[in-house]
């Protein structure tokens, strides 16, 4: 029996408070479960018990009482409380603030969360008569607020009883409205169930021969679907899911003759809620595929890794068919009773990849990431803690928080991707080294997955940490795209580039165009034109709130400021000159598509960038769209570099990669050698050797060649070399310190004064700044940061007791209070 409960609280203070357990709740309180506990002189939260303990608190403290326990058996399992310590202290923030991102809304209630009556619920009789009386305060339009009902109520608190109305969908919590996810039905069609052979299609075309219409219909989808094909190999799985629209859209096919297809039972129809889980009900049973020499080789080599590494990096090049090892090896691992994290660093690729698991794994795959509805993460995470969890969870970033049981595998695709790191708010995690953590602590093994390694990782490879498996080929001895340079300055001054297509990009593009093969435009910035400038003085219009140009966006005639999303009417004449004509300079993706219809008026263009895809949805029209061939020609932003997979991509245009060589950053090269390689890895992918046209004013630098050739190797030889001589990780970890203030001159000297309270600490070489950086400016803050490269050798504790005290050193100073201050841990 313990006499006392350590209780995490989601906020950013302290570490953890610790709480009087009333003898009542002595029994039923477990590590793990929420309480309700009091804080300050009226406020009550619920948090999380992380230990129980019989250290009694100094003489002259009384601690307060823990009031209710809110869950019956635990939410956090051991491993999960534990990953957050570690998180809390690695990433220098409170468990709290962790716990803050771990949880979805439903099982954190705060006073502000606002809750709403769930209109499709009648079961009442499940609810206690306490539990109605609450339902019947809550509104299915209005969300009330958790103080508002305690009130009503006449209760200190109500998360007990609205944490039973949660668990039966009686209430709903409130979604921020960017959470959103409305769940779309598209109907698609699919043969009926008793057409399973060629035989059946034959037979079913005779009926049809003299109802010329449905029969030109059937066959039309009997194309769309690749039946054909599916049938003579004997491969179910290439049998594509079609569409009604599509289909519809098709030569031959009409609504009349659909319908008279279904009333034959020659067709069937069926919806499905667009972006969630496609069981292997509807979908064609998808057969685990063979594995190629190649493929089997790797799946060998990974399980011989896994006897001497925890961790193994999967180099295989793009389209040598990761994603079918990764299949095999989520089978052996749930067949040995062992569950899968499998991770995504994009929300956005969670579609495709969940249709291509569903088929082969059903109802044990689940889906979790933050764009889902805040009851169904409940649900999930509920059902990770009882007694059938799910075997395999695919999930982007948050899904390393979710409880596993005998997590056995985790697979982290694309590990070099940045949006694995979150950069606002706290915890300002990896997800990748996250998840490598969590598998330590589950006795779980990692497998990271790319084609194109982050240096990091790579160096983990070369001191033996890691094992390696690599991949050199294509499936299917595709060959990997040729790429072409285009020197645009040579071009521009041969005045061969009036439009931004050099030659050779114009020619490839209409000689798709004229193959009916598909193109891919990469163009690293949104918008219309990332300056405007006055003709006559120069002058160009900037955000009042953020230290940037803004961005030109035509669609909506406004300019944008992309650090803060103001948006601002077009100037009529320069202020400064009162000249009326503004230039714009420069390219983003509304100018390129504006072009790509100038020049090829007859292609049919879709646009990729958070302009396009803030619904979800609009991210899956496009997808689907491009997928189907509605469209010709994909313009985007990175968002095109991600493993997408489609047949019939013929060419990637580059269309400006100097943008990615000239950040001012020790990684740019690196990244961009990432992106390049990345979206030239989607030209070609079945069949026919893919083009890449890459446009670029630097062509004589190393690292275009490395893209050229595809030379990983002499990359990382170059860029560790370079990371060595300037201690760069993974030669030393790196801490970004940053200040905000609305005061310019305030923020500096805080800086300043920061950074004298930890120099002694360090050398000069370690510990620079402060300085003002490139976006000095943000949301009307004034910003000053330092960076802090920490050795490897030096112990990451002493220098977290350093930063933290100094950083209660500096907002404890009269003058500084009102200083923000955050830390950022291997900032990418
Ligand atoms: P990667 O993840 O390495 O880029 P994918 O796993 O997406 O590659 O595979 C590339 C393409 O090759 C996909 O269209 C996939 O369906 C196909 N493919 C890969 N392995 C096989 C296999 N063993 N049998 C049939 N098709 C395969
Ligand atoms: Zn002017
Ligand atoms: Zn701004």
């Amino acid at each position: 029996m313990f006499l006392y409960a350590d209780v995490i609280l989601p906020l950013a203070l302290g570490d953890s408070l610790t709480y009087a357990i009333p003898s009542a709740l002595q029994q039923q309180l477990r590590v793990g479960c929420r309480v309700l506990v009091p804080l300050g002189r009226s406020k009550v939260y619920s948090g999380i018990v992380s230990r129980l303990h019989n250290d009694a608190p100094q003489a002259d403290i009384t601690l307060k009482d823990v009031l209710e326990v809110v869950d019956e058996t635990p939410l956090m399992l051991p491993e999960g409380l534990q990953l957050w310590e570690w998180m809390a202290h690695y990433y220098m923030c409170t468990r709290g603030e962790v716990m803050k991102a771990a949880l979805p809304a439903g099982l954190k209630l705060e006073s502000e969360t606002g809750v709403l009556r769930n209109p499709d619920f009648s079961e009442l009789e499940v609810l206690s008569e306490r539990e109605q009386q609450l339902f019947n305060l809550l509104s299915d339009t209005k969300a009330k607020k958790l103080p508002q009902l305690e009130r009503a109520m006449g209760l200190r608190s109500v998360h007990t009883l609205l944490r039973h109305l949660l668990d039966h969908r009686a209430a709903i919590v409130e979604e921020r409205v960017d959470r959103l996810f409305r769940p779309r039905l598209q109907t698609f069609v699919r043969l009926a169930e008793n057409i399973r052979t060629q035989e059946d299609i034959n037979s079913a075309l005779d009926t049809l021969h003299r109802a010329q219409k449905q029969e030109s219909c059937l066959l039309a989808y009997l194309d769309a679907s690749g039946m054909g094909a599916a049938l003579t190999l004997g491969d179910m799985c290439l049998v594509r899911e079609v569409s009604k629209r599509e289909l519809l859209n098709m030569e031959g096919a009409s609504e009349a003759a659909l319908q008279a297809l279904r009333q034959r039972g020659i067709l069937e129809t069926y919806s499905v809620e667009v972006g969630r889980l496609r069981t292997a009900s509807t979908l064609p049973e998808g057969l685990r595929k063979e594995l190629s020499d190649e493929q089997r080789r790797a799946l060998g080599e990974i399980r011989d890794s896994f006897k001497h590494h925890d961790c193994c990096l999967l180099h295989g090049v793009t389209s040598s068919g990761k994603t079918e090892v990764y299949i095999h090896l989520i089978e052996e691992t749930i067949a040995r009773g062992e569950q899968v994290l499998y991770l995504l660093p994009e929300i956005a690729l969670t579609t495709q990849i969940m249709q291509r698991l569903g088929r082969i794994f059903g109802d044990k795959l689940g889906v979790y990431h933050s764009k889902f509805p805040d009851a169904e993460r409940v649900e999930l995470w509920r059902r990770q803690i009882s007694d059938t969890p799910y075997p395999i969870i695919l999930g982007a970033r948050s899904a390393i928080f979710l409880p596993f049981q005998r997590l056995g595998l985790v697979i982290v695709d694309e590990e070099h991707e940045t949006s694995y790191k979150q950069q606002e708010p706290a915890p300002r995690y990896s997800a990748r080294d996250t998840a490598i953590v969590l598998a330590r602590k589950c006795g779980a093994k990692v497998l990271l997955g790319t084609a194109t390694p982050s240096i990091e990782t790579y160096h983990n490879v070369e001191a033996g940490r890691y094992g390696l498996v690599e991949m050199h080929h294509r499936y299917g001895d595709v060959e990997m795209p040729e790429v072409f340079i285009e020197d645009v300055r040579e071009l521009r001054r041969k005045r061969l580039m009036p439009t931004p297509f050099s030659p050779r990009l114009r020619d490839a593009i209409r000689e798709a165009l004229r193959n009916k093969e598909q193109v891919i435009l990469f163009q690293n910035r949104r918008g219309y034109s990332p300056v405007l400038e006055c003709r006559t003085c120069g002058w160009s219009p900037r955000c009042s709130r953020c230290d940037v140009p803004l961005t030109f966006h035509q669609r909506d005639n406004k300019l944008v400021c992309h650090y803060c999303g103001a948006t601002y009417e077009l100037p009529r004449q320069c202020p400064q000159c009162e000249g009326t004509e503004l230039r714009d300079m420069g390219y983003g993706t509304e100018k390129i598509e504006a072009a790509v219809h100038a020049v090829f008026p007859e292609a049919r263009t879709a646009r990729m960038d958070l302009d396009t895809t803030r619904s979800r949805s609009g991210y899956e029209d496009i997808l689907n769209s491009f997928a189907s061939g509605d469209t010709d020609i994909l313009i985007g932003t990175q968002m095109v570099t991600k493993g997408l997979d489609f047949e019939r991509v013929r060419l990637v245009g580059i269309m400006n990669a100097d943008q990615l060589l000239n950040k001012p950053d020790f990684r740019a090269h690196e990244r961009a050698y990432q992106m390049m390689s990345q979206v030239a890895g989607r030209a070609g992918r079945r069949g026919k050797r893919g083009v890449v046209v890459l446009q670029t004013q630097q062509a004589e630098l190393e690292v275009v060649r490395q893209v050229v050739e595809s030379n990983y190797a002499q990359l990382y030889r170059e860029e560790i070399q370079q990371r060595k001589d300037f201690c760069y990780p993974p030669f030393s970890r790196l801490i970004h310190i940053v200040l905000r203030h609305h005061d310019e001159h305030l923020c500096h000297e805080a800086a300043k004064y920061f950074a004298a309270l930890i120099a002694p600490h360090f050398t000069a070489d370690q510990l620079l700044g402060p300085d003002r950086p490139a976006v000095g400016r943000i949301q009307s803050l004034h910003l000053r940061h330092l960076l802090l490269k920490v050795p490897t050798t030096m112990p990451p504790s002493g220098v977290r007791r350093t930063l933290l005290a100094a950083r209660s050193a500096l907002l404890a100073h009269p003058s500084f209070r009102r200083i923000l201050i955050h830390f950022d841990v291997d900032p990418v």
